[in-house]
């Protein structure tokens, strides 16, 4: 899934950002209000290229963000095999994804 560079900029080029409708679409270029998944993953890209990260490989920037959210995912199912396998609980925590950061880092205490 390529994912636009920016998500807070309606057209590239231009200081537009987008308008969200109340059913989830842009007034002015209709793409649909990302999903916290989607906005992580074009956040992830836009990081990756601000710091100019994927030179070292000579990837695009999107290739490198898909590449580390399939490391995430499996290092997620690698945990949750390695709970099973301990008897422990393996389901993930109940903390949305789109949790402020200090909402998920008082949780884990
Ligand atoms: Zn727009």
């Amino acid at each position: 899934m390529a994912m636009p560079a920016s998500l807070e900029w309606c057209d590239k080029g231009t200081a537009r950002q987008h308008e969200w409708t109340a059913g989830g679409n842009c007034l002015h270029c209709g793409r649909r209000y990302p999903t916290a998944e989607e906005a992580f993953a074009s956040g992830l890209e836009s990081l990756i290229n601000r710091f100019s990260r994927e030179n070292a490989s000579n990837t695009p920037d999107f290739i490198l963000a898909q590449y580390l959210l399939t490391c995430l995912a499996a290092w997620n199912t690698a945990t949750q095999q390695r709970d099973t396998w301990y008897g422990r609980d393996a389901r993930p925590c109940s903390v949305p994804s789109n949790a402020p950061v200090s909402a998920v880092s008082e949780s884990k205490g």
